[in-house]
């Protein structure tokens, strides 16, 4: 006798979004969450009444009839989210050391090519160029699109490496690194990020860009009521510790606490590897296992949550990129003297006065290493235990190194901050549950990109997988992924067509 019918593991957008999807579609759903708080990198957090999103920045497609727009109001959620638009003429404004100017993108692609034009004024056929790419590439994807189609439709796109193809643009590198200098939206390497990884994130923020006011976490409030609603449960603080299979199926999970849950069907949120940590079965080859094991997880960061002065910091309607190092995809590569090469900062206006801004928060990469020796320490967003004074020590002083690099310019910005708050890789690797702290889950390769697609099917008949490290990271391509995974208990066609005329 199953309890549920769907039993899902972890409360990110791929778990409640699956859930929402299939509740709305009569299944009986349970949602296993081991944190306090729902929503993976969805979580907000206050300090001193300022709120503050762990992962969600801005979100792209959420304009009437664009993708995400469609699949949230289908969920009927989309006009219960409060979104703010960015600036029209400017999303991301990029900037580099040793140069005064700073650079615009703006929404629409026409808007966007004449923004730069102004910066670049022979560059109209590279713009163009670029802008034809980024739509050649999205329209391979089927889903993205709301669409049927296989696999081999995107094949011939799938190999292209996105700094190679971007630096062909142009002899102009000035030009070449303004195109890529957001590329920290998907932590992007040099000779290994896909191009189509570039165009489908960036493609969706051309089309429009959002940001969630109050924090993202309101996304998953609103997935989490769909999912009550339609009959589903959702239970907190219970981290499963085994999936358990017998033959070709899952029989039941088992939570730390030793309570077991079955069901007819199981959907793992958690990131693959773990996931077959967990698994007890010898349904799945060695081959796979070590294949799941192998892959490159992208990059963590060090980011600074800053609470500012009310009145004080003006409030900037868009995101803010600096580069330092050498190269727009050099500053993965650092070393203790260089670091930070970059930093992405998003700012968030007060709510009574967007005027002013009320909260920074400053992000720039950091590998795990660099926090190794308090590894055995941890902590949650909900439940914070102090990893000790040396940690905090280090802690500091790298927050004042970046905020360093952000005076120079911002002169303002040291007198206008109240307090700070400085999360590391190790508080992602405790959010999120990914071993290192990766900022987005497995990397994408162009030279091998068959090898990083991952599929919803495991060998186990009733065990799938859904999140970032299936499709893509982000909201959009989580919400993507969470389709792809539910129509393996569904029927795709019609759950697309419901979807398209929602
Ligand atoms: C710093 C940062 C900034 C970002 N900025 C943006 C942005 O601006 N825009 C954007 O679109 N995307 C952004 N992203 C990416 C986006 O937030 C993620 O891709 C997406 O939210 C991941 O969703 P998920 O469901 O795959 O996984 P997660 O959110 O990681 O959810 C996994 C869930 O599983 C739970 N879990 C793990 N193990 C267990 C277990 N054993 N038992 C029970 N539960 C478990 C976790 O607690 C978590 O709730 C950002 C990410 C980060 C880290």
């Amino acid at each position: 006798m199953h309890n549920y019918d769907v039993v899902i593991i972890g409360s990110g957008l791929g778990g409640l979004a699956c859930g929402a999807i299939l509740s709305k579609n009569g299944y009986k759903v349970c949602v296993l969450e081991k944190n306090k708080q729902i929503g993976g990198c969805l979580q907000t957090f206050s300090r001193n009444k300022t709120v503050f999103d762990s992962g969600v920045h801005y979100v792209g497609g959420l304009a009437p009839g664009q993708n995400l727009y469609q699949v949230f109001k289908y969920l009927g959620i989309m006009d219960k989210l409060d979104l703010k638009r960015l600036d029209m003429d400017c999303f991301d404004r990029i900037a580099f050391h040793n140069d005064p100017k700073e650079y615009k993108m703006a929404q629409g692609y026409e808007h966007f090519i004449q923004g730069l034009l102004q910066d670049f004024p022979g560059e109209g056929k590279a713009l163009r160029e670029y802008c034809h790419m980024l739509r050649h590439i999205c329209d391979k994807f089927p889903l993205y699109n709301l669409r049927m189609g296989g696999f081999e439709e995107k094949e011939s796109v799938l190999g292209i490496d996105a700094a190679e193809f971007i630096n062909s643009l142009s002899s102009n590198r000035r030009l070449t690194e303004v195109l890529a200098a957001n590329n920290a939206l998907y932590a992007g390497v040099e000779g290994k990020t896909p191009m189509y990884v570039h165009a489908l994130v960036l493609n969706s923020y051309i089309e429009s860009s959002w940001k969630c006011v109050n924090g993202g976490s309101q996304i998953g409030k609103w997935l989490a009521r769909g999912i009550l609603e339609n009959g589903g449960t959702i239970l907190k603080h219970q981290q499963v510790k085994r999936i358990v299979a017998d033959g070709p199926a899952v029989q039941y999970v088992e939570t730390t606490a030793g309570k077991r849950f079955t069901a007819k069907h199981f959907i793992s949120n958690v990131h693959p590897a773990v996931t077959l940590d967990m698994l007890e079965s010898d349904a799945i080859r060695q081959a796979y296992r070590t294949r799941i094991k192998s892959l490159q997880n992208s990059n963590s960061a060090l980011m600074v949550n800053a609470v500012l002065k009310p009145g004080m910091f003006p409030h900037m309607n868009y995101n803010y990129y600096y580069h330092s190092a050498d190269s727009v995809w050099g500053s993965h590569d650092y070393t203790p003297d260089t670091w930070p090469g970059s930093y992405a900062m998003f700012i968030s206006p007060e709510p009574k006065d967007h005027r002013f801004a009320n909260a920074l928060s400053i992000m720039s990469y950091m590998h795990i290493s660099e926090v190794e020796q308090w590894k055995d320490t941890f902590n949650t967003v909900s439940n914070e235990t102090s990893r000790g004074a040396d940690y905090e020590a280090f802690k500091r002083e790298k927050a004042e190194r970046l905020l360093d690099m952000v005076e120079q310019r911002f002169p303002v910005l040291r007198q206008c901050i109240h307090s700070y708050y400085v999360a590391t890789p190790l508080s992602f690797r405790d959010y999120i549950g990914t071993a290192d702290g990766s900022m987005y889950g497995i990397m994408k390769d162009s030279t091998d990109p068959l090898r990083t697609f991952i599929s919803p099917r495991t060998k186990l008949s009733n065990l799938y997988l859904t999140g970032q490290n299936l499709n893509m990271h982000g909201i959009l391509g989580v919400t993507m992924s969470a389709l792809v995974t539910s129509a393996e208990l569904l029927d795709f066609e019609k759950l697309l067509h419901e979807i398209k005329t929602a």
